[in-house]
């Protein structure tokens, strides 16, 4: 076949197949353009897991009349202009392909006013050709709507999972970027209910109970660190072990802000973990790491996400450790005390049993400055150092409450099922066994004083 220039709607349509994958890619470049607008609330809506329709629509600074239709092409941005702007990018955006590449696979509606101005102007687009762009009266801001995407691809709508699922990946991505930004107010709509919204008070566990609610932001630990040689900083929150999942889908990871995917520091949030959580449980977690520009390279793939570090084995070290020392410091590990031996954690933790949900917590404020403040116990009887009477014990205690026990059955190699006075009992074979085997430490060493 003889070399031919592929005619500009073709080439836009290839374009736009690297940015746009799903109507979640749509919804996350629409996000990142307001808030590279300083938008300081965005709603997001969609039906039908947005392949039929996405709205999202911010209180940012607009796009200037005269400035709308060169939006619309290629490469045409006003975040980076020079060389060296690439090497250090502090917006989301900077690569002017978002918009060309939404319009020329949709039916796109952009309205939109900046501060100043009296009138707004309103933009068509369909599958890539123009309509038009009007003066229209608007609100503040910029609202683009997205209708019937990939109508003109059916090869790639072919590819979209059920609505539902493509509605999951959008609310999940939304839940980010509201995590990310707690200082934005964000409300999501999905088929008219409204799924989600924060309040945009720069409160980052309100932010996370708005997200995740109360019963996951109450045992969030508060995570910060420094590494005094680079000066990479890393702030954040981290569950405690109780609070685990059967994935990593739950760990956030932000670069200045970017939410970004690394293989390798993923692994640093497992090592940090290790010995902590039970095999194959992954913990929930969201941290910011805040790099000089200039060491972060993410000009390295079309979407973004994944971005490369100059140095990136000080970050691993930095996350890991930070991540750690929060753990050992504040996590709700219970600690056993032996009658006999000095004191004998159940792997790490320097304080007494502190079950999470006794955490009183009393104040996490301002937008990433101020640690979480969690109360020393509200409990009488159990205190810090586990120097109070009533926690030394814990192991007699244990005797003394477990009943008789009449072996009836087992359960897949793994359960023993007993019969007690007060009902049915079942042991875990695998802590039980290590149980007796602490126990026999413990015997050991009492008869070696
Ligand atoms: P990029 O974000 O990489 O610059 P886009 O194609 O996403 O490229 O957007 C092109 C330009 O349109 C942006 O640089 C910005 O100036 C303008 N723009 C897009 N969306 C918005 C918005 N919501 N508010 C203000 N300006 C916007
Ligand atoms: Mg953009």
């Amino acid at each position: 076949m003889e070399i031919r220039v592929l005619s500009p709607d073709l080439a836009a349509k290839i374009a736009a197949g690297e940015v746009i994958e799903r109507p979640a890619s749509v919804v996350k470049e629409l996000l990142e353009n307001s808030i590279d607008a300083c938008a300081k609330q965005i709603f997001i809506g969609i039906q039908g897991g947005g392949i039929d329709q996405i709205r999202v629509t911010d209180d940012g600074l607009g796009i200037p009349f005269d400035e709308v239709n060169l939006a619309f092409q290629h490469h045409a941005t006003s975040k980076i202009a020079t060389d060296d702007q690439l090497a250090s990018i502090g917006t989301l955006g900077f690569r002017g392909e978002a918009l060309p590449s939404i319009a020329s696979v949709s039916r796109l509606n952009l309205l939109t006013r900046c501060q100043g101005s009296d009138v707004g102007c309103q933009a068509i687009r369909n599958w890539g050709f123009s309509g038009g762009v009007t003066p229209h009266g608007s609100r503040v801001g910029t609202s683009v709507t997205i209708s019937d995407l990939f109508g003109n691809l059916p090869a790639r709508r072919k590819f979209l999972k059920s609505p539902a699922t493509e509605a999951a990946k959008i609310q999940d991505l939304v839940y980010r970027y509201a995590l990310a930004y707690p200082e934005i107010k964000f409300q999501f709509e999905s088929g008219g209910r409204t799924k989600m919204s924060t309040s945009g008070h720069g409160d980052w566990l309100e932010a996370i109970e708005s997200v995740m609610g109360s019963a996951t932001s109450n045992q969030m630990l508060y995570v910060s660190g420094e590494d005094s040689d680079s000066g990479y900083k890393i702030e954040g929150f981290t569950g405690a072990p109780s609070l685990n999942r059967a994935n990593r889908n739950n760990i956030t990871l932000l670069v200045n802000r970017r939410w970004i995917y690394s293989r390798s520091l993923t692994f640093a949030v497992d090592e940090a973990y290790h010995g902590l959580l039970p095999e194959k449980r992954f913990p929930i977690c969201i941290f910011n790491l805040s790099i000089p520009l200039s060491e972060v390279d993410v000009n390295s793939h079309p979407t973004k996400r994944e971005i490369r570090f100059h140095k990136e084995s000080k970050i691993f070290s930095l996350l890991q450790r930070s991540i750690r020392s929060s753990l050992i410091s504040d996590s709700p590990v219970p600690l056993i005390q032996s009658p006999n031996m000095e004191r004998v954690s159940s792997g790490f933790s320097t304080s007494a049993y502190r079950p999470a949900d006794i955490y009183n917590r009393t104040s996490y404020s301002g937008r990433y400055g101020k640690k979480c403040e969690i109360d020393s116990l509200a409990k009488p009887g159990i205190g810090h150092n586990g120097e109070d009477a009533d926690s030394r014990n814990i192991l007699d205690t244990a005797r003394q409450v477990i009943p008789k026990l009449k072996v009836i059955g087992q359960i897949k190699l793994t359960y023993i099922v007993a019969e007690g006075p007060d009902g049915l009992y079942l042991v875990d074979q695998h802590a039980a066994h290590e149980r007796i085997l602490f126990d026999q430490i413990t015997e050991k060493a009492a008869a070696k004083t």
